[in-house]
């Protein structure tokens, strides 16, 4: 008995409401294990930062911040959240999104390809093993595949376009960390190589050299812990904002993009993600990673230090916490 009423506590205060339980959640409560995760994983000095992009290197490996965006448009915060960092990869959702809004699903699944590599983000094996080639947009191949694939009939229209959806889903406009950025792009070697390649297979939908710029502009822009929570809430709400309202994607696109996320979110480790978290989720290796609890809230948690897939070693385990308190988990049995 003690347990089930612990059980309705820690639902109803991350809203997971039931129908037996339709109480308000409660603020204090999720308030509570928000800060229980930031104090349990603080002094986690496992893994390090990325220094594959040079400037990575340099950011304070002791920040860390979570946030949470419940679907009512509630807003939870904790640890150093003002601070700005590098999107990375979690940009990929969001162009994903765009792309498959302009283009439609199929044209993803036919143009990109939706399966999971089982390799590292920027592995050329990968596309020299795989007839989809670009294999998945959340990989860096398919990630600049389907920047090739957004309308603009130039690089600069192009990029006003990703910005503006972008800002639409962390209702603020965010810039571009110029630091990252320059150096990201003075060692992008490895980037332009897969996206020749993809070209050369016909997988790749543009110029190389804009369509590659673009890609590390997306990668670059900054953002906080919240702006990334906020951005993940749109997933969370089945493409509407819980905040600004906007309208932003279809229910059926946003079912599609979080299977993806789902299978190829967490890099190589993403079946492990999901057999013991079971939320989709996306991770970069400026150390941020979003996790969708679909109806009902989005987390983001940011530290840079990285576990060798190139996770964030303390976001995973904050998330990890905040999903179990909430009994959040997409494959749960629903009673
Ligand atoms: N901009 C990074 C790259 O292309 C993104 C990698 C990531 O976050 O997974 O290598």
């Amino acid at each position: 008995m003690k347990k089930i009423l612990y059980s309705l506590i820690l639902i109803s205060a991350l809203g997971l409401q039931t129908k037996v339980d339709a109480r308000p959640y409660d603020t204090a409560k999720v308030e509570q294990i928000l800060a229980q995760a930031h104090a349990l994983y603080k002094d986690d000095k496992n893994g390090a930062n990325a220094d594959y992009i040079p400037a990575l290197a340099e950011v304070d490996s002791e920040l860390f911040a979570i946030a949470l965006v419940t679907t009512d448009g509630k807003i939870f915060t904790q640890g150093d959240i003002d601070t700005r960092f590098s999107i990375q990869s979690i940009s990929k959702v969001f162009t994903l999104a765009l792309a498959m809004e302009q283009k439609g699903a199929e044209a993803i699944r036919d143009k990109i390809g939706v399966n999971a590599t089982g390799l590292p983000f920027n592995s050329v094996a990968a596309i020299e093993l795989n007839e989809a080639r670009s294999v998945n947009p959340l990989v860096n191949a398919g990630a600049m595949a389907t920047v090739s694939l957004i309308n603009g009939d130039t690089g600069e229209q192009k990029w006003q376009a990703i910005s503006a959806w972008y800002a639409q889903f962390a209702t603020a406009k965010l810039g571009v960390l110029e630091d990252i950025y320059r150096s990201e792009s003075g060692s992008n070697g490895h980037n332009l190589a897969i996206a020749e390649l993809l070209k050369s297979y016909g997988r790749f939908y543009g110029d190389v050299d804009i369509n590659l710029d673009i890609y590390t502009r997306q990668c670059s822009v900054g953002v906080t812990t919240k702006d990334l929570a906020l951005m993940a809430s749109v997933l969370a709400n089945g493409g509407t904002h819980p905040i600004s309202g906007a309208h932003l994607m279809s229910a059926d696109n946003v079912q599609r993009v979080l299977a993806v996320m789902t299978t190829a979110g967490l890099y190589e480790t993403s079946g492990e993600w999901a057999y013991t978290v079971g939320l989709p989720a996306k991770s970069g290796v400026g150390g941020g990673i979003i996790a969708i609890m679909p109806g009902k809230f989005a987390i983001a948690a940011f530290s840079p230090r990285l576990d060798g897939a190139g996770n964030s070693v303390r976001a995973q385990k904050a998330i990890d916490y905040i999903a179990d308190k909430a009994k959040a988990n997409i494959f749960a049995h629903l009673d």
